[in-house]
């Protein structure tokens, strides 16, 4: 009875998964679809421990471990989400990414000692070429603690990457020694799937080792732009390796779960991999050394001219048209609310006001998204990078807030930038260019910004919060 009422659980869980992640993909409806995923993920959880059985009827014991860990690890993450700030999400998101490629990591590890110590307590060992059944557990073991300690590992640079702690690093011959580190890593898998036997139970624990060493290795040299294909990759990898702990346990919440995540997170590359028009191989192996200031990005010495509040008012609020480019910098300062403010004055006065999102504006896939759907704008008015740049050539006005990388038309003009061939907004079509940030400095790729220095910019320094502010108070004054 217990049995099916555990099975019943699973299906119902699997479901709300599927349905939360339907409802993710608009803003309006994200919040209601992650309370269900998440209300899904308590009752499999709760109901694995409490009607769990194994073949022989034992239930699980080890009730202090386990609630031991769900009140430490619950209270550390409610904390560390509640005081996370909005600009901070990004990197956090990708530290419990990699959580979830550790766990995936463990699991492997100790079923690992569970697998030895049941051929130690048959008489002599199960010849494995026999059992093709203990072949495929022990192989997902293995594939396991590869995929989840290179996402943790991986993950981990990610997150240092994202808050500037970790710059982007590389050797000569590095991406050589990559692939001879995941060789070797395979090569270990097979011998040892041919040698199944304690003289050589201990090797095992190279297989994490070494991932974790490729993980670093693999995400470290990856130049600043590359970026959100690597988060969405190993948003995949922990996916995937958590559905291995799920075969390994016949679990059929977690492999549904992991499966979810691992196609999620497939699609989602293949997504961002088309946004930045680069292959995976390119990213993975082309872009090292990606922060190199090179020729013509290093600084142009070349000459920008800034605007008043006050003139840029009188700009916006007497064009026909107007595009608004959010990007990271807005997140920043927190100043959707008041970009918001300045849409609805504009429209007041007649003025057509859109805003322009690049795929992989600000920190984290549909980060500009969710940031603008915070402050309640109008879902309809967001026009997809396509979309946007037909449309620059009849705006008058273009008002960047925050916005570097995804506006550098390096992209289009110099092969040796980084980020050359990504798809950028092409603000320049428009009749005027406004372009808000607090100084000349660079975006998240490192390079130096022709577009600043166009006749048809004009720069306006300053906190987007407070230049918008300031935009509001004189645009009511017009
Ligand atoms: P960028 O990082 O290129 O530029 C942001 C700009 O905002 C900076 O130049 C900064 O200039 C300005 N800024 C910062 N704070 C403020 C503030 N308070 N007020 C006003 N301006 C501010 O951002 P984009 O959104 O254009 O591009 C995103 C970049 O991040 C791309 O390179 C992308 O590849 C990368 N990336 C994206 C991920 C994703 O999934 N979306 C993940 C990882 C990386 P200043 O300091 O002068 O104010």
């Amino acid at each position: 009875m217990e049995v099916n009422l555990l099975t019943l659980i699973y299906l119902i869980s699997s479901v709300t998964f599927i349905v939360g992640l339907k409802m993710l993909s608009h803003p309006a409806k994200a919040r209601n679809g992650n309370l269900i995923a998440a209300a899904g993920m308590t009752i499999a959880i709760v109901g694995t421990i409490f009607l769990y059985k194994d073949d022989n009827g034992h239930t699980l014991h080890n009730y202090g471990w386990i609630f031991g860990g769900i009140i430490i690890g619950g209270i550390i993450g409610t904390v560390a989400a509640q005081k996370v700030k909005m600009t901070a999400m990004p990197e956090m998101v990708s530290m419990f990414n990699g959580m979830g490629g550790a766990c995936a990591a463990l699991i492997s590890v100790v079923e690992f000692n569970h697998v030895t110590e049941a051929f130690h307590s048959t008489a002599g060992a199960v010849l494995l070429e026999d059992n093709h059944s203990i072949i495929g557990h022990i192989l997902t073991i293995y594939a396991g603690s590869l995929i989840g300690s290179v996402s943790f590992a991986g993950s981990v640079i990610a997150w240092g990457k994202l808050n500037g702690k970790i710059k982007d690093y590389s050797f000569k011959g590095q991406h050589i020694f990559n692939l001879v580190v995941l060789a070797a890593i395979l090569v270990l898998i097979v011998f040892l799937m041919f040698n199944f036997n304690e003289n050589y139970y201990r090797f095992f624990y190279l297989i994490p080792i070494l991932s974790l060493l490729y993980g670093v290795l693999f995400v470290l040299p990856i130049g600043g732009a590359d970026m959100p294909v690597v988060i969405s990759l190993l948003n995949s990898f922990t996916g995937v390796a958590a559905a291995c702990g799920g075969f390994l346990y016949d679990n059929k919440v977690m492999l549904t779960g992991g499966i979810l995540v691992g196609a999620a997170g497939t699609l989602l590359t293949i997504l961002m991999c088309k946004a930045m028009n680069r292959s995976l191989k390119n990213v993975l192996i082309g872009s090292f050394g990606g922060n190199n200031i090179t020729g013509a990005q290093s600084n142009t010495g070349g000459s920008y001219k800034e605007i008043s509040v006050s003139d840029a008012a009188v700009a916006l609020a007497y064009a026909r048209k107007v595009m608004i480019v959010p990007g990271y910098g807005l997140a920043v300062a927190q100043a959707q609310h008041a970009c918001h403010e300045l849409e609805k004055l504009l429209e007041e006065k007649g003025v057509e006001v859109k805003y322009a999102i690049h795929p992989v504006a600000g920190r984290m896939p549909g980060h500009m998204n969710v940031l603008l759907a915070e402050a309640d704008v109008n879902y309809e008015n967001l026009l997809e990078m396509e979309q946007a740049n037909e449309a620059f050539n009849t705006t008058d006005v273009v008002l960047v807030l925050g916005a570097n990388d995804v506006v550098n038309p390096a992209a289009k003009t110099d092969p040796s930038s980084p980020i050359y061939g990504m798809p950028i907004l092409e603000v320049e079509d428009a009749k005027m260019v406004i372009v808000n940030k607090r100084s000349m400095k660079p975006g998240y790729a490192g390079i130096e910004n022709q577009l600043f220095y166009q006749p048809k910019t004009s720069m306006l320094f300053g906190d987007a919060k407070a230049v918008l502010q300031q935009l509001i108070a004189e645009v009511k004054q017009l």
